[in-house]
């Protein structure tokens, strides 16, 4: 039966609970936040299920994709309202209107984030932007499988290890689905996320919406951490550069990232997903010509193929992209490969979450040089005065 000695070894995705046929797995939460299965010893048979689906129990080599793209939406409100180029959703309304189902992250009633599918374009909006903090999975591999053996095409999204998951969960190739992954930082403790909502809720009020990546004041480069508040005393909606947020600044220092994040087994390829999606940091050198054409900052993404069928998907998409190459798409974003190193102070982090108020303690475990502040806030200032000009000038 499975059972996690090394914490840098289970990614969380649920796989081992949802293939127990005697149902005898439960997850539970540790004291940084993350869940972890716990078997029932008395009503396991010894199958051995839980153990073959398990994606640590087949670790694959690093492999480059059979193709790299500089790709976007051609509807710029799609591309406004997605984080990078809005391709999610154009692959996912294709499998929409063949008849299919989708699976992705949204936020559930307490704003935490968990996996659901949908069958409308309605539905799409939910999964949209990248909440960052970790999904729960949930029985999304039971359902899809369940869709896949009736015959539906499937798109299943999420993390590169969500998607190493459903691939051994699944145990076998399925022609009508098509898995595609995010390039992945690292998820952070949904319990860090709820303490920072707490300290929110505190100061400005109830909670209405979240964006983790708003580009309508700033652009995609410089994209803001907004949260709609309802009203309140010293209320008003919370906007933030991403670097001044305080919850994105601890995640952007990898203060509390889930254990397996630090020795990740599944980006660079190793998901097995038919298509991976990023940000194209660095487009506008890679491809100067794409982006002048289409640049006002609302977003580029980095498309990866590792199969046929994910090719065959991105050429009958309404998008404008252009080819371009891995190293050159690796060199603006390492994350595609490169796995964060657990910073030092993370035990200290969590050691000291209960005795000091959350904010004061990213702040001083992140200290950030004054003169790297004052650079940013000018590069900061500077980038939002070109916009402004931009924005002038097309109106
Ligand atoms: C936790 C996390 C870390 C990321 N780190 C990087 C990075 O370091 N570098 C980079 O280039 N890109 C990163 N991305 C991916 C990037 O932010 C965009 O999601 C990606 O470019 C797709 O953008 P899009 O415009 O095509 O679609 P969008 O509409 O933005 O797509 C959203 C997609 O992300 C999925 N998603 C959203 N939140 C989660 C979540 N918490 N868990 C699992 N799936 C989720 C949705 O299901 C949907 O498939 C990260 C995404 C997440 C979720
Ligand atoms: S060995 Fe079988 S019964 Fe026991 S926990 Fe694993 S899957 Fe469940
Ligand atoms: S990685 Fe997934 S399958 Fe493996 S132990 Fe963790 S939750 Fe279970
Ligand atoms: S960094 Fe790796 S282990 Fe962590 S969420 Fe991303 S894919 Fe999963």
């Amino acid at each position: 039966m499975i059972q996690v000695e090394d914490k840098r070894r289970c990614c969380g995705c649920e796989a081992c609970r949802q293939v127990c046929p005697k149902g005898c797995i439960r997850m539970v939460r540790d004291e940084e936040g993350f869940d972890y299965p716990i078997v029932d010893v008395d009503r396991c048979i010894e199958c051995h299920k839980c153990e073959r689906v398990c994606p640590f129990m087949k670790l694959d080599a690093p492999r480059e994709p059979q193709a790299v793209y500089a790709a976007c939406a051609t509807d710029e409100r799609l591309r406004e309202a997605s984080s990078s180029g809005g391709l999610f959703t154009l692959l996912a309304e294709d499998t929409l209107r063949r008849g299919g189902v989708v699976f992705g992250a949204r936020f559930d009633e307490t704003w935490s984030v968990c996996h659901d599918y949908t069958e409308t374009i309605e539905g799409l909006a939910p999964f949209r932007e990248s909440k960052y903090l970790q999904s729960r999975i949930g029985d999304s591999y039971r359902q899809a499988e369940q869709f896949l053996k009736e015959g539906r095409p499937v798109l299943f999204t999420g993390t590169p290890c969500q998607i190493k998951g459903l691939v051994h969960y699944l145990g076998r190739g399925y022609d009508n689905l098509t898995t595609v992954d995010v390039v992945c930082h690292g998820v952070p403790s949904p319990m860090v996320w709820q303490r920072y909502l707490t300290t929110l809720r505190a100061k400005q009020g109830e909670i209405a919406g979240i964006t983790f990546r708003d580009k309508s004041v700033s652009g995609w480069r410089r994209y803001n951490f907004v949260a709609q508040m309802t009203v309140h005393s010293s209320g008003g909606n919370v906007r933030q550069f991403y670097g001044d947020n305080i919850y994105m600044r601890g995640f952007l220092h990898d203060l509390y990232l889930r254990p397996s994040c630090y020795a990740c087994m599944a980006k660079g390829g190793r998901s097995h997903s038919d298509l991976t999606l990023g940000d194209y940091w660095g487009v506008e050198r890679t491809c100067p010509d794409l982006d002048r054409a289409l640049d006002e900052d609302k977003g580029t993404s980095v498309v990866m193929i590792h199969s046929e069928r994910g090719q065959s998907l991105l050429e009958g998409m309404p998008c404008r992209y252009q080819e371009t190459n891995y190293a050159s798409a690796l060199a603006g974003n390492p994350a595609i490969e490169y796995t964060a190193a657990e910073p030092p102070k993370r035990q200290l982090f969590f050691a000291q979450l209960d005795a000091e108020p959350l904010d004061s303690l990213i702040a001083r475990l992140t200290v950030i040089p004054l003169h790297k502040r004052l650079w940013r806030q000018l590069h900061h200032r500077a980038h939002r005065v070109k916009m402004r000009l931009r924005r002038l000038a097309r109106d």
